[in-house]
């Protein structure tokens, strides 16, 4: 579903590498883990992928190149970022309806799904309010809720569980497995070792723009946990 092939970034005139001829794939049905230290390149690769930056490499989604058909591909994917930062001069409806305009969800379909997931994220009161009133949380509920009504083959996380009370976590994690079972894709990144561990089936760790180790969860970490195994890549 997702294949990036030796991924590399550099910022401006920097000379150093924010990603490293990063290579690694996502198959469809699994959940992918991807850790590293604060700087290590995580949300480039994750902005990469979603198409908001230029790269050199390549990045197949679901078949296609995202260089090549960038639209087409944008189509399959939906993308959580790490801060909220949406339209404060819209309601919490006006802005889910844009999106399914966007991402052309017919009404009745649209409709049903966000009455589904804002029930589920407890926010069904509030989309009639301006998002400028939401607090962060809500406004994370909201992108959230706005990702899953156009049922994403690709399902791409950033940091995805910061900010959200333990109920909304809960909910995200039970969605995110349902969905792959349903054959979508999940890769999210996060620094929260125990969540990665029990809910990821395959892990990358990346440090100072390459990846170090990857592949089956269970296969890598062996008897130890995903967090001395990073503190020990790390050499912490
Ligand atoms: P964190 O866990 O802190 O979010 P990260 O793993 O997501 O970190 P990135 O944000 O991808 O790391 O940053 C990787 C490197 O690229 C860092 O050295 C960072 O300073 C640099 N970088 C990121 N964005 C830019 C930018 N817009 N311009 C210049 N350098 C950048």
């Amino acid at each position: 579903m997702l294949k990036i092939n030796n991924l590399s970034k550099i910022y401006g005139n920097n000379n150093k590498k924010a990603v490293d001829n990063l290579s690694l794939e996502v198959k469809p049905g699994e959940i992918y883990g991807f850790i590293g230290h604060n700087g290590a390149g995580k949300t480039t690769t994750i902005k990469s992928i979603v198409g908001i930056i230029d790269f050199d490499g390549d990045i197949i989604i679901d078949g296609l190149s995202l260089k090549e058909n960038p639209i087409e591909c944008k189509k399959k994917i939906a993308y959580i970022p790490d801060s909220p930062d949406i339209y404060d001069a819209l309601t919490g409806i006006q802005y889910l309806n844009f999106i399914g305009d966007i991402f052309e969800i017919p009404l009745k379909e649209r409709q049903e799904l966000i009455n589904k997931y804002s029930e589920i994220f407890k926010l069904k009161d509030n989309l009639v309010d301006l998002i400028s009133t939401y607090s962060h949380g809500m406004k994370q509920k909201l992108v959230i809720i706005s990702a899953l009504i156009h049922k994403p083959k690709l399902l791409i996380l950033d940091e995805p569980f910061v900010g959200l009370d333990p109920k909304a976590a809960f909910t995200l994690k039970s969605i995110m497995k349902d969905m792959c079972s349903e054959g979508t894709s999940v890769f999210f990144s996060s620094h929260v070792l125990e969540v990665v561990e029990k809910l990821c089936d395959r892990v990358g760790i990346i440090k100072e723009g390459k990846l170090v180790l990857e592949g089956k969860t269970s296969k890598i970490i062996g008897h130890k946990s995903l967090e001395s195994l990073f503190l020990e890549l790390n050499n912490e």
